[in-house]
């Protein structure tokens, strides 16, 4: 309900104050932000073009260094943790699919890393094709698989290894509006599945007001309101947000 940090946990996500500065910008692309994610919460950073949805993202999963302040996860401060060391799985534009592997050698790739045992990644590969229903295009190379499912692929490889949380940049982004709301339902189900904490980033309000436990405002870097989709949508705190969540695309 608030933008301030609620009580004190050891659990979760916490962003305590963090400030992200580039050279060039007149102002901080992320600009003191603070706000805890519970365990298991699906929250969703939203806010136009431009707002530090991204940065913010990109700080939590350790692929931008921070200006000021801290993050932590379950207790422990991870603000100068290199990403792999963060446990996160993460669903990013820039973190295509391998062109040489098939569906179910990209996902076992994360699990090939972590020296598990054969019999145990096989297991846990048919779990995740499953649980995105792939299992027919298993053997199929990204390159005959349609976008829809090349980003099941990709959502399977993020969560394959049960990591801490799923950070999701506009995975829905590049998809036709069928194949939007097909993979839309996806995600929420894998959520309710997994029971792992979803941080997901867009600027479209549906896809927030229909996914989301909380949602986080952005605007000009600062977060302008945090609450349910009911309470945004019912008592905007200010004009930014009662205009942004009013708009559709
Ligand atoms: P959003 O995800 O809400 O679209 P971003 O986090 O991508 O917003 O960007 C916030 C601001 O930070 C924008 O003004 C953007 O141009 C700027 N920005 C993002 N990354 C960089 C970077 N690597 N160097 C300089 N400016 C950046």
């Amino acid at each position: 309900m608030s933008a301030q940090p609620s009580t004190p946990t050891s659990h979760g996500i916490r962003i305590a104050n963090v400030t992200k500065e580039f050279p060039a910008l007149p102002r901080p692309a992320v600009d003191d932000v603070s706000l805890d994610i519970a365990p298991g919460e699906f929250m969703t950073f939203l806010g136009p073009s431009g707002s530090g949805k991204t940065t913010m993202l990109s700080m939590i999963a350790g692929f931008v260094p921070l200006s000021e302040g801290s993050i932590s996860i379950d207790g422990e401060d991870v603000s100068r943790l290199k990403a792999h060391k963060r446990d996160l799985g993460v669903v990013f534009q820039q973190y295509a699919l391998f062109p040489h592997m098939t569906a179910a050698r990209n996902i076992a790739f994360p699990l090939q890393q972590r020296s598990m045992p054969k019999a145990e990644i096989a297991t846990r590969v048919r779990e995740a094709l499953r649980l995105v229903d792939l299992e027919e295009v298993a053997d199929r190379l990204p390159k005959q698989l349609s976008g829809g499912q090349q980003q099941r692929v990709a959502l399977a490889r993020a969560v394959v290894y049960e990591p801490r949380a799923l950070l999701l940049d506009e995975p829905l982004g590049a998809l036709d509006k069928r194949l939007r709301d097909q993979l839309r339902r996806e995600i929420a189900r894998m959520h309710r599945e997994l029971g792992m904490t979803f941080i997901f980033v867009t600027h479209d309000q549906e896809e927030a007001l229909t996914l989301s436990n909380r949602i986080a405002v952005f605007h000009e870097g600062k977060v302008e309101q945090v609450g349910t989709p009911d309470e945004l949508y019912e008592r905007p705190r200010t004009l930014f947000v009662a205009r942004f969540l009013g708009e559709s695309n």
